[in-house]
C-alpha cells in the first residue's frame, strides 16, 4: 500500500496542511473565513468522538467485567492500575523539576517582556482559580463521593463524569455475574453488540480524521496568531526556552519512563508501541483532549497492541480521567518557571510540595483542553507563588496543551500494556496494513 494511504500519514498531512492554512489565513486576513467555515468541521469531529465515548466505555466495560469469573481479579487489577499510574506521575514530576532546575528557563526572560506579558494576559487569568479553589475546598474523601453517581442519566450526560460511568459499568458487570448465566446472557449479548457497533463507528469517524485535524490545526493557528503573526512569533521567541524545557521533559519522560515500564512489565518495544498507537497520539495532539481521544485509544490498544478488553476497558477510561503524566510534568515546569521569572528561589521543601500538589492537580484535571493550566493554580498556591504569574505562560499554553495531551494519551496506553501483561491478558501486536483502503 502507498505510504500516503496509511491513516497516520493522512492525519499528519492533514495537520501540516492545517497549520499552513492557518498561517496563510492570518497573513492574508482570512481569519474570519477560517473561523466561520473551517473551524466548525473540527468541532464536529471532536463532538463525534465525544458522542461515542460514554456508550463505548459502558458497553466494553460491562462486557469486560462480566467475562471475569473471579472478583478478586478485578480488585487486583484496579489496585495495580492506580499504583502504576501514581508511580509514573511522580516520575513525570521529578523529571519536570530536574529539567527546569537545570535549564533555568525563567532566567532568559527580559524584564520588559515579563511586564508586558503580565499586563496583556492578566485579565484572562481572573476567574481561572475558581475551579481550582473548589477542588481545594473539598473534603479529602470527596473524590470517592464523586465517583458514585446518584442518577444514571446524569452520570452519562456529562463526558467529564467518566469515573461515574466506569462505576456503573462495573456494578452492572458484577450484577450480571451474580445472576444465573442463562438470565444474564441476553443482556451481555446486547452490550456485546453495542460494543461492536460502536467500534465500527470509531472506524468510520477515523476516516474523516485527516479533515478533522486539518480544521482543528487551522483553528489553533488562527487563535494563536490573531491578526498579528509577528506578535505571535515574538511571544514564541520570548517563551521559547520555557516551551523547550517542557518538550524536552516530556520526551525524556516518554523515552525513559515508558521504555522502562515496558522493560519491567512486558517485552514490547517502544517503537512497535508507537507504531501501533500512532493515530491515537496524533489525535491527542490535535484535539488537546484525552477524553475525546479515548474511543480511538481504546480501539488501537485493543486491536493493535493486543490488550484484552477486560483490561483496556477499565484501565483506559480511568487513565483518561486521573492519569496525566504530561500535565503533571508541565505543571512542575510551569510553576518553577513562574517562580524563577518572579525572582523567587524555591526551597527543597517547596519543590517536594510541587510533587504532591502536581499529582493531585493532574488527578483533578479533566481530560479537556486547558484543564492543566487551571489546576496549576493549586500548585502555585501551595508554594506561595502569585497566581497572577500564570499570565506569563498563557500565550503559549495552547501549544503546550497539545504536546502534553499526546503524552497523557501515550501514558494511559503504556500502562494498559503493563497491566495486561502482568494479568496474562496481552495478545499479539498487530499492524494495520489495509487502513484507508475502503
Ligand atoms: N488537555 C489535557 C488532556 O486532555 C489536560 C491538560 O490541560 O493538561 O489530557
Amino acid at each position: 500500500m502507498k505510504w500516503y494511504k496509511k491513516l497516520h500519514w493522512q492525519i499528519i498531512i492533514g495537520m501540516i496542511l492545517g497549520v499552513l492554512w492557518g498561517l496563510i489565513s492570518s497573513i492574508t486576513g482570512l481569519n474570519d473565513f477560517t473561523t466561520d467555515y473551517i473551524r466548525p468541521f473540527g468541532t464536529i469531529f471532536i463532538d463525534l468522538l465525544k458522542l461515542i465515548a460514554v456508550p463505548l466505555v459502558l458497553a466494553s466495560l460491562v462486557v469486560g467485567v462480566s467475562s471475569l469469573n473471579d472478583m478478586t481479579k478485578l480488585s487486583r487489577m484496579g489496585g495495580k492500575t492506580v499504583a502504576i499510574y501514581m508511580v509514573t506521575t511522580i516520575f513525570a514530576i521529578t523529571i519536570g523539576l530536574t529539567v527546569v532546575n537545570i535549564m533555568q528557563p525563567g532566567g532568559t526572560l527580559p524584564a520588559e517582556t515579563q511586564a508586558s506579558l503580565i499586563e496583556s494576559y492578566s485579565e484572562s487569568v481572573e476567574g481561572r482559580d475558581d475551579d481550582a479553589q473548589e477542588l481545594l475546598d473539598r473534603s479529602p474523601l470527596q473524590f470517592f463521593v464523586d465517583i458514585v453517581p446518584e442518577n444514571f442519566f446524569e452520570a452519562a450526560a456529562d463526558n467529564t463524569n467518566m469515573l461515574q460511568v466506569v462505576f456503573i459499568a462495573i456494578l452492572l458487570g458484577i450484577g450480571i455475574i451474580k445472576i444465573p448465566v442463562q438470565k444474564g446472557r441476553p443482556l451481555i449479548n446486547v452490550f456485546e453488540a453495542l460494543n461492536d457497533v460502536i467500534i465500527k463507528i470509531v472506524d468510520l469517524i477515523m476516516k474523516t480524521a485527516p479533515y478533522g485535524v486539518f480544521a482543528l490545526m487551522a483553528a489553533v493557528i488562527v487563535d494563536l496568531t490573531g491578526d498579528d503573526l509577528g506578535q505571535a512569533l515574538l511571544l514564541l521567541r520570548a517563551l521559547g526556552w520555557y516551551c523547550l524545557a517542557v518538550v524536552i521533559g516530556l520526551l525524556l519522560h516518554v523515552f525513559i519512563v515508558y521504555s522502562s515500564l515496558f522493560k519491567i512489565f512486558s517485552k514490547m518495544k517502544l517503537r512497535d508501541f508507537f507504531k501501533a498507537i500512532q493515530p491515537a497520539i496524533l489525535l491527542g495532539f490535535s484535539t488537546s483532549s484525552s477524553l475525546a481521544t479515548l474511543p480511538v485509544t481504546m480501539e488501537r490498544v485493543e486491536k493493535n497492541l493486543g490488550v484484552k478488553e477486560e483490561v483496556s476497558s477499565f484501565v483506559l477510561p480511568v487513565g483518561a480521567t486521573i492519569n496525566m503524566d504530561g500535565t503533571s510534568l508541565y505543571q512542575a515546569i510551569a510553576a518553577v518557571f513562574i517562580a524563577q521569572v518572579l525572582g523567587m528561589d524555591l526551597s527543597i521543601a517547596q519543590q517536594l510540595t510541587i510533587v504532591l500538589t502536581a499529582t493531585l492537580a493532574s488527578i483533578g484535571a479533566a481530560g479537556v483542553p486547558g484543564a492543566g493550566i487551571i489546576m496549576l493554580v493549586i500548585v502555585l498556591q501551595a508554594i506561595q507563588v502569585p497566581v497572577e504569574g500564570i499570565a506569563l505562560i498563557l500565550g503559549v499554553d495552547r501549544i503546550l496543551d497539545m504536546v502534553r495531551t499526546a503524552v497523557n494519551v501515550t501514558g494511559d496506553a503504556a500502562v494498559s500494556v503493563a497491566v495486561a501483561h502482568t494479568e496474562g491478558k496481552l495478545g499479539d501486536l498487530h499492524f494495520d496494513e489495509d487502513e484507508m483502503q475502503e
